[in-house]
């Protein structure tokens, strides 16, 4: 294990006595992943984790405040399944009249 100097693991945030967090840091929903980098914004060893995280290059989950993917840091995570073959086309927005006269997109 990692030195944290005069910490402890006991004192990070995810430390709960329990494992009822767990979901949130290894979740593939955008909100729980969220609300777990929420909770490592707040860990007093929040440094440590993070750079052993990195050295250990873990696979996945939420450390340090990051998600990783593959041993790497990154900012969204993929969803699950196929990529899509076109990309999602923007609908044609119509310029309407605003009270002014002035043309807006609605
Ligand atoms: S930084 Fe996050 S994952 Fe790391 S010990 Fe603290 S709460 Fe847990």
């Amino acid at each position: 294990m990692e030195s944290l100097g005069t910490m402890e693991w006991t004192e990070a945030s995810c430390a709960t006595g329990g494992a009822y967090l767990l979901h949130l840091f290894f979740s593939e929903e955008p909100a729980e992943i969220a609300e777990a980098k929420a909770i490592c914004r707040g860990c007093p060893i929040r440094i440590p984790c993070l750079e052993s995280a990195s050295a250990r290059r873990e696979p996945w989950g939420v450390w340090g405040g990051e998600l990783f993917d593959r041993g790497v840091a990154v900012e969204f995570k993929r969803p699950r399944g196929r990529p899509r073959k076109r990309p999602i086309q923007e609908p044609e927005l119509e310029p309407v009249a605003s009270a002014s006269g002035e043309a807006e997109v609605a």
